[in-house]
């Protein structure tokens, strides 16, 4: 059963091959016509190179366009491409400048479109069908070319590769743009615009591992929205995810362009501060935590409890996990003090958790290392 992507893909390649068929045929239709009126061919030869010349790459475009599965169209398109091309290889009795270039132009095709397996395939086809055709006349061999032949061999000699080349080039420059396209959804949170966790997480890691030998400070917030289920229970998953939006906007409006933000999952999400110690942090922080209050404060109230942790230059821990989990443990101080509030690590660390058997329970993802549960 075939998808609406590889119809799509399906598609694109036949228009891609379109242009490069139309004009090689065009123009070796013109170099083997040259031969043929050596020949003083039959008007049944003339009428079949005007079909191959003007009809059938026409012909080959729209069958491929129209039929349900225009990929496996296209390459049965090629197959009679080589077909035609070991057809007149014969015709014109291996007149050696039409039939060299003849089997250069359709190699460079399939080799550009299919790698070496493709061309294999069509090479078979082309020399299957030279060998019947072959077999079936009685063209004599008229290897030389002559100076008409060469002359009227001038424009796809000329033009061909060129045309190859730049819809090479063009696809070459396509084909950079989706990769783009694709580094950006890798690392961007659908949701909210953020990075993801896995590349917020490279970038704390990075900043992790340069802030060692640094005398700059990095500080890292953790924050979450509270009481968010009840905002679903109560307005539905897709207002829901609106505040989760929303939030992230107000984030950005705060910290950036300086800070790097990412949504670290649910209703969490996780600032990287460079250049910041703990006090600056949690003044941030602060002001960060104000200004989503007074932006829902109208609406739906939300509001946000966040965990600041200032990058320890002495730590002995391996990664940037333990600096993480400190954010994280400042982030449960805060829910524990009662929420819409900001809490440093190094405030709270000599100091011990007071109980709060309510975290556990209005918390779905696992409580940190070092969590006392309730
Ligand atoms: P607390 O103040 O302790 O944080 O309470 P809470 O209700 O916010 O609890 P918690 O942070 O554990 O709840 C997270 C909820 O967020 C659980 C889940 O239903 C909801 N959630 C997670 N991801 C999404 C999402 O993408 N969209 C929406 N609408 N809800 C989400
Ligand atoms: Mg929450």
């Amino acid at each position: 059963m075939m998808d609406a992507t590889q119809h799509t893909r399906g598609l694109q390649l036949v228009k891609r091959i379109y242009p490069p068929r139309s004009v090689g045929f065009f123009l070796g239709a013109i170099s083997v016509a040259s031969v043929l009126y050596e020949q003083h061919a039959s008007p049944g030869s003339w009428l079949m190179i005007a079909f191959s010349g003007l009809v059938w790459p026409h012909l080959a475009y729209w069958r491929a366009c129209r039929s349900s599965n225009p990929y496996a169209a296209e390459k049965q398109n090629q197959h009679l491409d080589a077909a035609q091309c070991g057809f007149w290889i014969v015709m014109i009795g291996f007149n050696l400048l039409p039939a060299t270039m003849g089997i250069a132009m359709l190699g460079m095709v399939l080799l550009s479109l299919g790698g070496k397996d493709r061309c294999l395939i069509g090479m078979l086809t082309y020399t299957l069908t030279a060998v019947v055709t072959w077999l079936l006349s009685d063209i004599p061999l008229q290897l030389q070319s002559s100076l008409e032949t060469q002359l009227a061999s001038v424009p796809v000699l000329l033009f061909y590769p060129l045309l190859i080349g730049y819809s090479a080039y063009r696809f070459a420059l396509a084909s950079n743009e989706q990769r783009k396209q694709l580094e950006v959804v890798s690392r961007t949170d659908g949701l909210s615009g953020l990075y993801n966790r896995q590349h917020w997480e490279q970038h704390v890691a990075e900043a992790y591992t340069r802030g060692q030998g640094e005398q700059h400070a990095y500080s890292l917030i953790m924050l979450d929205i509270d009481y968010f289920k009840q905002v679903n229970d109560r307005f539905g998953h897709s207002a829901g995810d609106d505040v989760i939006r929303q939030v992230a906007r107000l984030l950005e409006e705060c910290f950036q362009p300086d800070a790097c933000l990412g949504r670290y999952g649910g209703d969490e999400f996780g600032i990287l501060l460079p250049n910041c110690n703990a006090a600056e942090a949690l003044m941030r922080a602060e002001a960060a935590r104000q200004h989503v209050f007074t932006h829902f404060h109208s609406q739906s109230p939300a509001t946000i409890s966040l965990g600041i942790a200032e990058l320890d230059t002495d730590t002995t821990s391996e990664d940037h996990s333990d600096w993480i989990l400190h954010a994280d443990l400042a982030l449960y101080q805060a829910k524990r003090q009662g929420r819409n509030c900001a809490v440093c690590y190094s405030q709270m660390a000599d100091a011990p958790l007071p109980p709060g058997p309510e975290i556990r329970l209005q918390n779905t993802r696992p409580a940190p290392r070092g969590q006392i549960a309730g």
